[in-house]
């Protein structure tokens, strides 16, 4: 019988509820266990695809296509559950599907309300990821607990455990314990607050897992567990970690979460090994050096846009046994100080995806930087665009050319949409998505991945011009990877010491655990060039 755990936050977002899942994931997944993971968000977009990176950080792109909430990322990160379309569901969704059933007739004439129609359809969504061969589904309930809108998704799990059975479904509650420091004491007032609200509902919490800045007393968990209804060593403290997010699998662990888990879901004895995450979070501890990479991007101020590809990094230093430290450099600073203000002294430059003009223009010089003077460049979606855009600009001598995104009357489109995009109008998961075969020719990254044939996820609508082609490679372009239908895939420049540019995101397949080769290349690639191995290219 396939075990349900529910995961809930309070009293304010951004607690790292999708970190803490994954690690309990992880830490299930140690003990032997089969898991599914799945996030439900309180939103009504119908998935995170069209949303600004402002609103909701990175959209995080799964093997079949499905467009999903960054905190799946966390999910593939930490465990290895398969991830479907099944594994995120958003308001809009459930309300697009029963909708669609109403219109089709389906409920035989009923009014179709929230109760049970709505808390059925969410039901169904979690009872998707139950099977034989699943031992526990640990579904995390996106926004806070008191949320006008989060109303049914809790109804829809209160719901749940009455219909499987009170040994079958669990709650963690994750909250805050503020720290005030006027007057210097960390408060459980909000944390009562907010298990009052679920109590409310009808949902009295397993377990309580409190996030907080500062040490707490036993005295206070005491008085958390009296006021909360949670036994004490259920009550649980996750200190902010020191070094990395891989820390807290072992926090948690250190607390018995996982014995405690088993013994609420009756479920069998065991050991859980987490050996090879003390290695990880040893490395990290202990890098025998350091190496200054640019991410050269349009919204370095949040921490989530580039979720992935800072975390493929920080795998990659493990990988290494060296620091990598990220300089978030804003494109438009590009633009308005110069490469060399902004760039000068970095080891490695990469541009990640990105949409729209805002920015382009300094994507671009950062190229032409990372080309003159020899230093590792490598662009990812919208930063392979960049790259052929440059070369096209200042050594082809096509001084207009551009990507049609940006410039749609451009004389010299090199970049622009083939004929399966070109009628598109609607904007929702119409994108060139998901897992596609790439085929390699020799070259670095052949090198780097070891194999002629590799597959990797996509999100975008525009390709390299195939009237181009020849043009790029005169200028030391050369494509060395295509699609299964001849798209370029992988550009590299032979004549620099690390040029690699790809139309895809291998950053969604990178794990602490097995970083990813294009990014454990590059990064080397850096170290090597911050040693002062390379000696300056040819700088055509
Ligand atoms: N905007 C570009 C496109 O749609 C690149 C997308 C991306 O970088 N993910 O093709």
């Amino acid at each position: 019988m396939t075990k349900h755990i529910f995961i809930t936050g309070g009293v304010v977002s951004s607690l790292g509820k999708g970190l803490t899942s994954g690690s309990i994931g992880l830490l299930l997944q140690q003990r032997g266990l089969s898991i599914r993971m799945q996030k439900l968000d309180p939103y009504l977009n119908v998935d995170p695809g069209t949303m600004n990176p402002f609103q909701h950080g990175e959209v995080y792109v799964l093997d079949d296509g499905s467009e999903t909430d960054l905190d799946l990322g966390h999910y593939e990160r930490f465990c290895d559950a398969p991830l479907t379309a099944d594994s995120n569901y958003t308001t809009g969704k459930i309300y697009h599907s029963v909708i669609r059933k109403e219109r089709a007739g389906k409920y035989l004439g009923q009014t179709v309300q929230v109760i049970p129609h709505i808390t059925d359809e969410i039901k169904s969504a979690v009872d998707q990821l139950r099977g034989d061969e699943v031992d526990v589904v640990i579904t995390e309930i996106g926004g806070t607990v008191g949320d006008i809108e989060s109303l049914p998704f809790l109804e829809a799990i209160r719901q749940f455990r009455l219909d499987k059975g009170p040994d079958n479904v669990m709650y963690i509650h994750l909250t805050l314990l503020p720290y005030l420091r006027a007057s210097g004491e960390v408060k459980t007032k909000p944390t009562q607050q907010s298990v009052g609200k679920l109590r409310e509902i009808g949902i009295q919490p397993d377990v309580l897992i409190c996030r907080t800045e500062k040490p707490v007393t036993g005295d206070m968990l005491d008085k958390i567990s009296l006021f909360c209804n949670v036994p004490r060593e259920a009550v649980l403290v996750e200190e902010d970690v020191e070094h990395s997010i891989y820390e807290v699998p072992l926090v948690l662990k250190r607390q018995k979460l996982d014995e405690l888990i088993c013994s609420r879901l009756a479920l069998p004895e065991g050991a859980t090994d987490i050996s090879q995450w003390e290695g990880i979070v040893e490395a990290i501890k202990s890098p025998k050096g350091t190496v200054d990479i640019a991410v050269a991007g349009k919204y370095i101020e949040l921490q989530d846009a580039y979720k992935s590809i800072y975390e493929a990094l920080a795998h990659s230093g493990i990988t290494h046994r060296c620091k990598v430290n990220i300089r978030r450099v804003d494109s438009e600073a590009i633009e308005e100080q110069g490469a060399d203000v902004v760039l000068g002294g970095v080891s490695g430059i990469l541009v990640p995806g990105g949409f729209g003009e805002r920015g382009v223009e300094g994507k671009v010089d950062a190229v032409r930087y990372a080309r003159e003077n020899g230093i590792p460049y490598f662009g990812i979606c919208y930063g392979m665009h960049v790259a052929v855009i440059e070369t096209a600009r200042n050594l082809c001598g096509l001084d207009k050319a551009h990507s049609t995104e940006i410039d749609p009357d451009t004389p010299d489109p090199v970049i622009c949409l083939l004929d399966k995009q070109k009628n598109v109008v609607d904007m929702g998961g119409t994108m060139r998505l998901g897992a596609q075969k790439c085929l390699l020719t020799n070259g670095k990254a052949k090198d780097a991945y070891g194999c002629d044939a590799v597959s990797e996820r996509h999100r975008h609508r525009y390709e390299l011009n195939p009237g181009y082609r020849d043009r790029l490679q005169s200028q030391g372009i050369q494509v060395t990877g295509e699609s299964e239908d001849s798209l370029a895939e992988v550009i590299e420049r032979p004549d620099h010491p690390w040029f690699v540019a790809v139309q895809f995101h291998p950053e969604f397949q990178s794990k602490p655990t097995k970083s990813h080769p294009l990014f454990d290349q590059f990064v080397a690639a850096a170290i090597e060039h911050s040693a002062g191995r390379v000696s300056v290219a040819s700088g055509k």
